[in-house]
């Protein structure tokens, strides 16, 4: 098989893993981080308690700072190379919490053309009916970036994008943007901070579905957003405290001990994604394969490395429902970044008359014959015998 991309080298993580098994001196000298598993903090005197109340940074409520809750937040903006980090409920609370935070009624985003389905939902159900303004554009080219960034106050990205894995120029888009003012944010779920570091390349904030990745084990739905100090404290004293969507100690817990298997899972999802997409790719039931490592690409690459997560669209000749029933190793799920491989037919989710509610999918074109495929840890030839067995069943 053959990958189009030049090859990447091999990374051993050296940064990542000074972080990421730095010492720390947790309280009574614990190994591992304690779980504050407690809505409040008191206070001694009255004199303590008015310092606070007077501006001095201390914990207080759980709604606010959580040493648990810090302890991901730290290593997942030190990972991505960034001063500070909040972490949230979701992935969704952590995008509407970015967004909320920089835009009013009256401004604009500029985002990419597949976009997160959810994000668009987002956008399109919520925010525009309070009067902001959404452009999807097509981000690989830079010229339609520059012709829609004029008076944008938000430039929100994904790299690769949801479903169709456009890949962009990162480095050359938020030059664009920052020749006009306008905020960047990117959701870097896919490729994670080992794959890819937007702050490196100019983006202002990083968001993650750290349900996906970060946590690694399908056990937690949270989410987080990196950046610099500034525009955190932003989203610190509006959309975090006010919107309230705070992550528990006990799942910042579960990230944080995600996040220290990271370099080892990570290679094992690209190494499966890329093969398996190869494979695809060279199937006679597929029609095309959209993987960022199966498509040639420019000198200015930020992907370091691969998520697992891919689509393909399989030709006219396969009954889509009947293939997704015959995988007996591969589950219909959704989400991704655990242990097991996940498959989405989007035909379960393409309406098949034009919808009057907002559709990312309609209004997206997507193929009801695109497959999304998150490569989990287990053998690749247990996943290509269970793919390839089920493409010939589902055969018409
Ligand atoms: C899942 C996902 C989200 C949303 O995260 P939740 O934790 O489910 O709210 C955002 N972006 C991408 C790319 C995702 O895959």
């Amino acid at each position: 098989m053959t990958h189009l991309s030049p090859p990447l080298p091999h990374p051993d993580f050296t940064a990542a893993r000074e972080i990421l098994f730095a010492r720390t001196d947790y309280a009574a000298n614990a190994a591992a981080p304690p779980i504050f598993q407690t809505s409040l903090f008191s206070f001694d005197t009255y004199e303590d308690m008015a310092a606070v109340f007077a501006g001095e940074p201390r914990l207080v409520y759980s709604r606010g700072d959580n040493p648990t809750v810090m302890e991901f937040e730290s290593l997942t903006a030190a990972l991505e190379g960034a001063e500070a980090g909040r972490a949230f409920s979701s992935g969704m609370a952590a995008i509407a919490a970015v967004v909320m935070a920089f835009v009013q009624t009256g401004d604009r985003v500029v985002t990419v053309r597949n976009v997160y389905g959810d994000a668009f939902k987002l956008f399109e159900k919520l925010l525009v009916p309070l009067g902001v303004r959404f452009d999807y554009i097509d981000g690989t080219d830079p010229e339609a970036v520059a012709a829609a960034l004029p008076g944008a106050r938000l430039l929100y990205l994904e790299n690769p994008t949801t479903l169709t894995f456009e890949e962009q120029d990162l480095s050359a888009l938020t030059a664009l943007a920052r020749q006009h003012g306008v905020i960047t944010a990117i959701d870097n779920s896919w490729a994670t901070p080992l794959y890819q570091q937007p702050v490196r390349h100019g983006v202002d904030l990083v968001i993650h579905a750290a349900s996906k990745y970060l946590g690694g084990y399908s056990d937690t739905v949270a989410g987080v957003v990196v950046g610099r100090k500034e525009l955190i404290d932003r989203i610190n004293g509006l959309t975090y405290p006010y919107l309230g969507a705070k992550l528990s100690p006990f799942e910042a817990f579960l990230l944080t001990r995600g996040l220290r298997s990271l370099p080892l899972r990570m290679p094992l999802h690209m190494a499966g994604g890329l093969e398996i997409a190869a494979r695809l790719a060279a199937h006679d039931d597929v029609e095309q394969v959209f993987h960022p490592g199966l498509r040639p690409t420019g000198a200015n690459r930020s992907l370091t490395g691969f998520g697992g997560v891919f689509s393909f669209e399989v030709s006219p000749a396969i009954d889509v429902p009947r293939f997704a029933n015959a995988l007996r190793h591969i589950r219909l799920g959704v989400s991704w970044g655990g242990p097991e491989s996940l498959l989405v037919p989007l035909k379960v989710a393409v309406p098949a008359t034009p919808s009057t509610v907002p559709n990312p999918f309609s209004r997206f074109g997507i193929s009801p014959r695109l497959i999304r495929l998150a490569v989990g840890l287990e053998p690749v030839e247990s996943l290509w015998e269970d793919l390839s067995t089920a493409l010939t069943a589902a055969r018409i």
